[in-house]
């Protein structure tokens, strides 16, 4: 490879959407990834217990997250996101059986609100205006601070919403976190909130299309090279120092970083970053889900949240799941497919089973976990960062991730231009 280049250090969501772009901006690029595999905490895996590939965790989409089709779109992989026509959610009650179905309507002015059929049984208008607040509070406040947390509603539609789109409790979760995610989806109406998964799996959606995506513009991506450290020198990096050995930089070489908060800190000394964590706990079964299972069913009352159908196999997600970690394994399988059996009225024989505790599934998205997120930008002039856990404005989603992903890469773009080695004679950026 000749040339300047840019190292992206991370193969993950931020990693590759970042090396996407600086491909199309037409730099060099070179993806350094410590793993075996691309893909980090968004990924499909054989699992033997289940002799199936199957995703670390089930991942939902909303038709809102303009970035993150963007990128799949770019990748030529955005028609594996499977969804419904309309915004629709199917919920269930664990405990009392009960079922109802949202339906916000497609436009931003919210008449789906007048239709008693359109919304969670037992709950009043008002209810649904309740996080109103949360548009005007202060950057300190929590959910509970700004939104009432009590209710046929908040237990109904608020708190499955928030804690999917926070995992954290929403009583403790950022207030501004909160009404980012709503303002983007629920209040810009239906077309915005459909809901979408990769049904094929996380890899063959999010992943391997930018690898063959990549490949084909002659990045190179390398596996099971974990950068270690980097050294500095007037401001820049001056060398990458690898497992395998060092890598000196060229005057104008970029660095992007791309990997979890903490290994980031390690790298980058001084830097601020979240340091408080949620879990997310995910159950799958080896069974196929039966005729007319919804394909993602939100569940009330009950150990399980979230109940996703997959050819051949159903899983469940559990959010800020912190308290089961220390559960054996066995007693988290039985339980779960308990209430699962009873919500699909499958039998209640546990099938084959595995359960993926993510310790880190992402960082607590409380307030003061929030305000240590850091920007793209850094003190050094030749690194940008990326990551979910930077600050994009969202909680640790996909979306989020994407953004973070261009915003670094417009930031190496932009410092290749305004490197004087870039300049034309003219002093004008090529
Ligand atoms: C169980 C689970 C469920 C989730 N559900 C959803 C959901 O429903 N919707 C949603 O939008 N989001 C969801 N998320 C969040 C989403 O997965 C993340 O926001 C996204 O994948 C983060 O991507 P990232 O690139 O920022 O970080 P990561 O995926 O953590 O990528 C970092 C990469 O850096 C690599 N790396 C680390 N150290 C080094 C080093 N020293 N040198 C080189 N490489 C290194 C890692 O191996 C990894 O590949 C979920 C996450 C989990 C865990």
């Amino acid at each position: 490879m000749t040339g300047r280049i840019v190292h992206v250090i991370g193969a993950g969501v931020a990693g590759l959407s970042a090396a996407v772009r600086l491909v199309d901006a037409g730099l060099n690029v070179i993806v350094h990834e410590a793993a075996r595999a691309a893909g980090g905490r968004c990924r499909s895996y054989y699992d033997q217990s289940l002799d199936l590939v199957i995703d670390n965790g089930n991942h939902l989409l909303l038709s809102g997250n303009h970035r993150a089709l963007e990128y799949l779109g770019r990748i030529g992989s955005l028609d594996k996101l499977r969804g419904p026509r309309s915004a629709i959610f199917d919920f269930a009650d664990a405990q009392s059986g009960e079922r109802w179905r949202l339906r916000p309507n497609a436009g931003r002015l919210p008449w789906w609100l007048l239709d008693r059929r359109r919304r969670a049984p037992g709950t009043t208008l008002s209810e649904y205006f309740a996080p109103l607040g949360m548009l005007t509070a202060p950057s300190t406040a929590t959910v509970a601070e700004a939104m009432s947390c009590a209710g046929p509603l908040y237990e109904r539609m608020w708190r499955p919403v928030l804690l999917a789109g926070l995992n954290t409790d929403p009583r403790e979760g950022s207030a501004a976190l909160a009404a980012a995610v709503l303002r983007e989806t629920l209040a810009a109406g239906g077309r915005a909130c459909r809901p979408l998964i990769a049904s094929e799996g996380l890899s063959p959606t999010f992943i391997d299309p930018a690898l063959a995506f990549l490949k084909a513009r002659n990045a190179t991506v390398r596996f099971g090279e974990r950068l270690r450290a980097i050294r500095f020198e007037s401001a820049r990096a001056a060398e990458l120092e690898f497992e395998a050995g060092r890598k000196a930089l060229a005057g104008d070489d970029g660095v992007l970083i791309a990997v979890p908060p903490r290994t980031a800190q390690d790298l980058l000394p001084g830097l601020e970053a979240p340091d408080e964590f949620r879990a997310i706990v995910n159950a799958h079964f080896r069974i196929a889900p039966p005729q007319g299972q919804p394909r993602i069913l939100g569940v009330v009352n009950g150990l399980t949240e979230w109940l996703f159908a997959y050819p051949g196999h159903l899983s469940t997600t559990i959010s800020a799941a912190d308290r089961l970690l220390d559960r054996p394994r066995e007693e988290l399988a039985a339980e779960i497919w308990r209430e699962a059996a009873a919500l699909t009225g499958l039998p209640p024989g546990l099938p084959r089973w595995q359960i993926v505790k993510e310790k880190r599934a992402t960082f607590a998205a409380t307030p003061a976990q929030n305000a240590k997120r850091p920007p793209s930008h850094t003190r050094w002039k030749n690194v940008a960062l990326a990551g979910d856990w930077t600050q994009t404005g969202l909680p640790a989603t996909i979306e989020g991730a994407v953004r973070s992903g261009h915003k670094a890469a417009s930031i190496i773009v932009e410092m290749r231009a305004c490197a004087p080695q870039a300049r034309t004679a003219t002093g004008v950026s090529p």
